[in-house]
């Protein structure tokens, strides 16, 4: 992993998310566990951080995913479009949690600022942290081009965002 290998530690650490570096804050209260990114928290060369805790959600909480302003799936709306507010994201029932999430990913953007960090190794598909896929707000499993609520932000603060 290229952003991790050429980390020291100390020197511009890379924010990953949590669930990668095997805390258990998915919404399903699990993580995701890898090998690489694990190793590279251990020796201070990244920071782990969950956007959707750090915005007041609980573990578990409901599945959530991006939808367009009116509440509908499919639209190709991503993070971008909810940090400009032409989307949200809502759980399956309808639930918005918009506010959470826009706080969350703040939250970890002011710490990336704090730490200098350049760059972010995110987990897959996830409506915070998906890098480049997410999925489509139908709640139907369908990938889509496009960025998490966090990536999104990143980017804009100019690091460079991965995921995996
Ligand atoms: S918000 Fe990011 S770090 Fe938190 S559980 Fe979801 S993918 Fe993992």
């Amino acid at each position: 992993m290229e952003d991790l290998d050429a980390a020291p530690a100390g020197a511009h650490p890379v924010i990953v998310s949590a669930c990668l570096a095997g805390v258990p804050c998915r919404y399903d209260a699990t993580a995701r566990p890898d090998p690489e990114v694990v190793a590279a928290v251990a020796e201070g060369r990244a920071v782990p951080l969950c956007a959707e805790v750090l915005g007041s959600l609980g573990v578990p909480r409901p599945p959530a995913e991006v939808v367009g302003p009116d509440g509908e799936g499919a639209t190709g709306a991503d993070g971008a479009d909810v940090l400009d507010g032409r989307a949200r994201v809502v759980t399956a029932d309808g639930q918005d949690l918009t506010r959470a999430f826009l706080d969350g990913a703040r939250a970890v953007a002011e710490h990336a600022e704090r730490v200098g960090a350049r760059s972010a190794v995110l987990r897959a598909g996830s409506p915070s942290c998906g890098a480049g896929g997410i999925y489509d707000g139908t709640f139907s499993g369908r990938l889509v081009p496009g960025d998490g609520v966090l990536a999104a932000l990143l980017r804009r603060q100019g690091l460079s965002v991965r995921s995996r």
